[in-house]
């Protein structure tokens, strides 16, 4: 390939000046027509085939339709057709057929989708090739066969737990059994569209042995879930793209969260808004930065909020932490008592009049200025940075689907990537951000869903809700004999 590229490029030099010796050069390349688009006439005489790759490719077919991607390439005398087709029992099903105009496509991705069973596939083998040839003279052409099995059995999925009771603002865990080929996919859905991922028992305890077709999910239960209209079932995917749903049992009781009025004064905007307006700008340059505080205040704590939340769910979707490293229970990350309650909602008051509104997603705990913040949990720190409206801000990865967040920090003593103990100072509190005293916000998510911190730090609730049950599978130990 190496060699082909870089006489390519001497190409038109050598053209213009030796095209009459290109016969004996021919073994090697050719060319027939020349930018301006007239046409020497010379056949293409390159020998080098073209190639053709799979990005992915699905480790088989299933029931519901797969996407194929094929890149196929030709440096030389540039691409002339690619055919992929699917011959099974002596039939064949053409997936794509192209042809490409002279010496003008070096490189395409095809993008295929295959429904097997619309197109008549039976279970068992197909044989998947894809065939592309250049311009050359030679037509030298590049063959790919795949033997590719196609099962269309849909995999088992079993709740194990008899009945979840939760309460929305909270979390629950259900148990399945899941057998079947591979999972590539499953756990708990929502109605709204939300899949609360699973993990294989083992993850949430390596030193216990668990049989190795159940699986957990710990599901948060949103603020907002409405237990009359929201409903939520089991659902996995395999490999092959076959899927399956089962409901479980699952009571969601609903609660009520306070409305509270947040005084605004000029005091605030002036110390607080010009500093935030700087940031809704940077994160947003779309957005129209007025110069008046009271509308800027509006855009900060609506636009700079969403947008801040972006960056929340890209950080705990970068490198998830499969495997449990927390141990229940939590401890508070300041030794003092929560002043602002989780997911009350904030009505902001300037002389008189509603200006904004936002709902509070964790707790707010404050001691003296500048108090020493350690992590909730044992965990990895996958984001410490000045964010928005959290100001300093750090965020753990507990794994399981479990992180906490630390906010409004005056300094910040981890970094991004380092392994952090419960207990471990991870900062100080401070008044960065959207505060307007000195104080630590303090949420817990679950698969990124903000939930009630306070019942992780609960002993009794985390051994009921989550340790208990997940004890209960785990294989009798023998009994040591003394
Ligand atoms: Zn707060």
């Amino acid at each position: 390939m190496k060699s082909s590229s870089s006489l390519e490029q001497g190409r038109s030099a050598l053209v213009t000046t030796l095209f009459l010796a290109a016969a004996t050069a021919a073994a090697l390349y050719g060319v027939s027509s020349m930018r301006g688009g007239a046409s020497l006439g010379l056949v293409r005489l390159e020998r080098e085939a073209p190639t053709a790759s799979f990005s992915p490719l699905p480790a088989g077919l299933g029931s519901s339709p797969s996407a194929l991607k094929v890149t196929v390439e030709d440096s030389g005398s540039g691409l002339g057709d690619v055919a992929v087709s699917l011959t099974q029992n002596g039939k064949t099903f053409a997936l794509s057929e192209r042809a490409y105009a002279a010496g003008g496509v070096a490189r395409d991705e095809l993008e295929l989708k295959v429904d097997p069973k619309a197109i008549g596939l039976q279970e068992g083998s197909a044989q998947l090739r894809v065939v592309a040839r250049d311009h050359s003279m030679w037509r030298n052409s590049a063959t790919i066969d795949r033997e590719y099995p196609v099962d269309f059995k849909s995999p088992r999925v079993e709740p194990m737990s008899a009945q979840q009771n939760g309460t929305v603002g909270g979390v629950e865990l259900v148990v399945f059994r899941y057998r079947g080929r591979p999972m590539v996919e499953g756990g708990v859905e929502s109605s709204a569209g939300a899949l609360y991922r699973s993990y294989p028992l083992s993850a949430f305890d390596s030193s216990r042995a668990f049989p190795d077709d159940l699986y957990f999910s710990l599901f948060p239960i949103p603020f907002d879930f409405s237990p009359a209209k929201d409903t939520l079932r089991l659902s996995v995917r395999d490999d092959f793209g076959n899927g399956s749903t089962a409901p479980f049992n699952y009571r969601i009781a609903t609660k009520s969260f306070p409305d509270v009025d947040m005084g605004m004064s000029d005091e605030f905007f002036r110390r607080k808004v010009p500093e935030l307006r700087e940031k809704l700008k940077a994160a947003d340059p779309a957005v129209a930065v007025t110069g008046n505080d009271v509308r800027d205040f509006k855009g900060v704590n609506e636009g700079l909020r969403k947008a801040n939340e972006i960056t929340i769910q890209q950080a705990l979707r970068e490198s998830p932490v499969s495997s449990r490293l927390w141990k229940g229970p939590f401890v508070r990350p300041l030794a003092a008592a929560p002043k602002a309650s989780f997911a009350e909602g904030r009505r902001y008051v300037f002389e008189g009049s509603e200006i904004s509104r936002s709902r509070h997603m964790g707790v707010d705990l404050a001691d003296v200025a500048q108090a020493k913040v350690v992590s909730s949990n044992k965990g990895q720190v996958v984001f410490a940075d000045d964010l928005g409206i959290y100001g300093g801000l750090v965020i753990v990865d507990h794994g399981s689907g479990v992180s906490s967040l630390y906010g409004h920090l005056s300094s910040i003593d981890v970094k991004k990537g380092d392994a952090v103990e419960q207990g471990q100072a991870l900062g100080r509190t401070g008044t960065t951000g959207l505060a307007g005293g000195d104080h630590l916000h303090f949420e817990i998510r679950v698969q990124g869903v903000p939930v009630n911190p306070l019942a992780w730090l609960d002993a009794r609730w985390i051994e009921e809700h989550i340790e208990g049950k997940i004890g209960s599978y785990a294989a009798q130990q023998p009994t040591v004999q003394g």
